[in-house]
Formats: structure tokens, C-alpha cells, sequence
């Protein structure tokens, strides 16, 4: 297999063995000890916030009234999208009920998670497509209770497009939180809020870490953290746009990778050529974050062949994985590990990062080899139930009670026995 490396990154950090992961322990077990008082003094150390935590019906209503009437149309066209795709995806969520033996009836129920929450990043960015895609996808999944949480601007709280966003997706509760705190007082039930059920939103490496390490306690969408996408590009992309593709997805910070797997040496090398500059033109610090992800996270690589290239993407299981290729389906149909699938020129990361309606939750860091994206299914348990008739649970005492003897289980074997005396 013929590849070349144009350009190389450094390795991927590894979480599990950072500073990152040490200090999200400290502070999780410091707040499991001290609850809110150990909130408190994150929220200020970290985020320099000293007002209140819980947003009052006042506040949410003025937030969303200082919102400029275009952007609330913007918000509500997203909305709408997201919202319609989630609601299809709900027709795919089925229930069942079959007899698996003459006798015994089985069956599968889908019952929605009681509590979520939203974590709805803004340490850098004001993430409003953040609160739509996830609280949204709660909602239509029938979750009853929702927190969301994002960091508060000192002296000024949540943004105010966030709050109109929570708001019109339907969050029961906002919390003035942001980063490991933020994640940590929704799974703890501080300040108010039902103890989360699950958590999900994407975040920086902190909030991510903090997910994962809470797994078990509650559940998670998935690892969502530094934001990371490929490009697969043949000789009928243009270098501008596929510039774009990658330089705007390297805005969002300095760990976040970007890729490039091209069959075409002039596009690779026209692409590397022209990235920097494009770089220059972003205002600061959007810039100079780019930059350093571009030099230190970016990979331009050259295949002969687009199996090759397919190979390549498969086995980096990007978050985003835009196509600008000819012939499409055959990359709908090869492609197997990536969180989103943009296919084409006329459609951009962005689009979906934003508007258009799949959601933007996504697995980073290679998670895309076992998981999708955010979706009503993860706020949806799939449970089974079973009843059988006389006769049939005679049948499947005696069987069971051989099978539980065999394993060394005699407390199984005699409770499958008492439905020989009982039933
Ligand atoms: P964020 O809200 O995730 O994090 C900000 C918080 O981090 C702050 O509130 C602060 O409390 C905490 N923090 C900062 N420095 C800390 C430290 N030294 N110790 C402990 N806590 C600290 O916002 P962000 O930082 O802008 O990051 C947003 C992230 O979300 C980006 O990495 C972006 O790529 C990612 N993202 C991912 C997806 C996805 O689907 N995977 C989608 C959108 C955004």
C-alpha cells in the first residue's frame, strides 16, 4: 500500500495517563466530599464566578429577550432541524414481543432515561449549537428531566443565545456551572437539579475526563472531547475549500487534529501551501489557536489509490469525515468508522456543527471505532421482559436447575425448582 506522509503531527495525547486525568480526580472526590462549598470554590478559582448558580425564571426570560431577533430565527431554524431528525430517529427505536417457545412470551420495551444532563461547552467558544443538540434530543426522546449546565462569563453568567437555546429545547433547570464542576454538580444533584441519569455534551479534555471517570455512577453519551475531522480529497476538490474545511476545524483549539487524505500531490501540496494564510486572515485568538493545532495536530497524506485513502480514514476514526471526491455512494457504502459523514462540496463540517440536523455530539479521539454520535437512542433503554405459562415454567425449572447445578449455582437450582411444588 503506497502512503505518504506530507505532513506529520505530534502523537495524540493519551487522557488516562495526564495531568488531566490527576487533577479531574482531585476535584471530583473534593466535591463528592463537600458538594456545593467545593463547587463554589471552582466555580471561582477556575471560571471566576461568585453569583448564583441557579438561573431564575427572571434571568432566562431577560437573557432571551436581549437576544437580536435574527439570531432567534437563526436558533429556531436549527432547532428545527435537529429537532426533525431526532424525532425520525425515534421511529427507528421499536419495541417487540415474541413467543420464543410455546408457552413463554418475551419482549423488549424502550423506556426513556429519567434524568439528563447538558453540558454545553463555552470556555472558548459560545457553543449554542451545543444546548440545541443535546437538550433537544433529550426531549424528543421523552427524558422528563433536564439540567444544562455551561460555563458563566465572569460578572455575566451564560451567554445569552445559550440561555435562549436551553430554553427553547426545554431545560427544566440551568445552572451557572461550567467544566468539571459543571459535569460533577448534575451528577450529584447539587443546587437543586435531579441527579443525572446520564451526561452527555461535548467539552475541553477537563470535561471529558470528568465524564468518564463518573461512568458507572451515571452513564455517558460517549467520549466527546477535543473536536478532530478528516478530509478525503480526490483531483475534483478545490485547495480553497478543502483549506477552509480543515483550517476552520482546527479554530476550535490547539488539541484539536485535523487531516487530510488526498489522492491528488497537487491538492496535497496546494492545500499545505495555502493553510497558513488562510490562518492569518482569522481574527485572534481564533488564529493563533489554528495555527498551533495546523503545526503541531495536522497530517496531509497521499494515497495512490481511494481504497487506500478509505483504509486510511477508517483507521483514524475521525469525528468528522468530509468527502470531496467523485462518486459518492461508493464512499457512503466503504466507509465504516467516523461519527458524521459529510459527502461533497456543497455540504461543509460547519452545516452540520450548526444547522443542519444530525447532531454534533460526536466521538473523538478514535471512539468512532465502537460509537456514533449523540442520539435519541442514548436517552432510551432498551429492557426485556418475560412471563410463561404453568407448563412451560415446568419445563424450564427442570432444564434451568441442570444448567445452574452444572455451573456450581444451587441457590439457582432451587429457586428454579420451587416452580416444579409452587406453580
Ligand atoms: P468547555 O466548556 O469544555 O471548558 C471550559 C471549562 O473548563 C471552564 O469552565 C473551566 O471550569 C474548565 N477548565 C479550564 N481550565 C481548567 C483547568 N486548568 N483545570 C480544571 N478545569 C479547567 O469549553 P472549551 O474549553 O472552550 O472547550 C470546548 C471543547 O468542546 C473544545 O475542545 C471543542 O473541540 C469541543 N467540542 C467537541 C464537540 C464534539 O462533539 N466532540 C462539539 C463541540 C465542541
Amino acid at each position: 500500500m503506497a502512503v505518504t506522509y506530507l505532513k506529520t503531527a505530534l502523537p495524540r495525547p493519551d487522557a488516562e495517563n495526564s495531568d488531566i486525568h490527576d487533577i479531574v480526580a482531585i476535584m471530583l472526590s473534593n466535591i463528592a466530599r463537600e458538594g456545593e462549598d467545593a463547587v463554589r470554590r471552582y466555580a471561582e478559582k477556575l471560571d471566576g464566578w461568585t453569583g448564583n448558580f441557579v438561573l431564575s425564571d427572571d434571568e432566562r426570560k431577560a437573557a432571551c429577550d436581549r437576544v437580536p431577533e435574527q439570531i432567534k430565527d437563526d436558533i429556531r431554524f436549527a432547532h428545527a432541524n435537529i429537532r426533525r431528525f431526532a424525532e425520525a430517529q425515534m421511529s427507528t427505536i421499536s419495541e417487540c414481543e415474541i413467543e420464543v417457545m410455546p408457552g413463554l412470551i418475551a419482549g423488549q420495551r424502550q423506556i426513556p432515561i429519567s434524568s439528563a444532563g447538558c453540558y454545553v461547552p463555552g470556555g472558548r467558544y459560545s457553543h449554542i449549537a451545543s444546548a440545541l443538540m443535546t437538550i433537544t434530543t433529550a426531549k424528543v426522546a421523552g427524558v422528563p428531566h433536564i439540567t444544562a449546565v455551561s460555563p458563566p462569563r465572569p460578572g455575566l453568567g451564560i451567554p445569552d443565545a445559550i440561555i435562549f437555546a436551553m430554553d427553547l429545547s426545554g431545560a427544566d433547570l440551568i445552572l451557572n456551572l461550567g467544566g468539571v464542576q459543571g459535569i460533577a454538580a448534575m451528577a450529584h444533584g447539587l443546587f437543586g437539579a435531579r441527579p443525572a441519569d446520564i451526561l452527555v455534551g461535548p467539552g475541553n479534555s477537563y470535561v471529558a475526563e470528568a465524564k468518564r471517570m463518573l461512568f458507572g455512577k451515571v452513564g455517558i453519551d460517549m467520549f466527546a472531547g477535543p473536536t478532530d475531522s478528516l478530509v478525503i480529497a480526490d483531483h475534483t476538490a478545490s485547495v480553497e475549500t478543502v483549506a477552509w474545511d480543515l483550517v476552520s476545524q482546527a479554530e476550535h483549539g490547539v488539541d484539536s487534529p485535523v487531516w487530510l487524505v488526498c489522492t491528488d500531490k497537487a491538492l496535497a501540496q496546494g492545500v499545505i501551501a495555502r493553510a497558513d494564510t488562510l490562518i492569518d486572515t482569522l481574527p485572534e485568538p481564533n488564529a493563533a489557536a489554528a495555527r498551533t493545532a495546523w503545526r503541531d495536530r495536522a497530517e496531509v497524506i497521499l494515497c495512490d489509490t481511494r481504497e487506500e485513502a478509505a483504509k486510511v480514514a477508517d483507521e483514524y476514526a475521525p469525528e468528522h469525515l468530509q468527502v470531496i471526491a467523485e462518486d459518492l455512494d461508493w464512499w457512503l457504502n466503504r466507509l465504516t468508522a467516523y461519527g458524521s459523514l459529510f459527502l461533497g462540496a456543497e455540504t461543509t463540517v460547519p452545516f452540520g456543527d450548526k444547522t443542519s440536523g444530525p447532531n454534533h455530539v460526536l466521538p473523538t479521539s478514535g471512539a468512532a471505532r465502537y460509537t456514533g454520535g449523540l442520539s435519541v437512542h442514548k436517552f432510551t433503554k432498551t429492557v426485556t421482559w418475560q412471563r410463561c405459562t404453568p407448563q412451560t415454567s415446568h419445563e424450564l425449572a427442570q432444564r434451568t436447575a441442570r444448567i445452574s447445578r452444572m455451573e456450581g449455582m444451587e441457590g439457582h437450582a432451587r429457586a428454579a425448582e420451587m416452580r416444579l411444588i409452587s406453580v
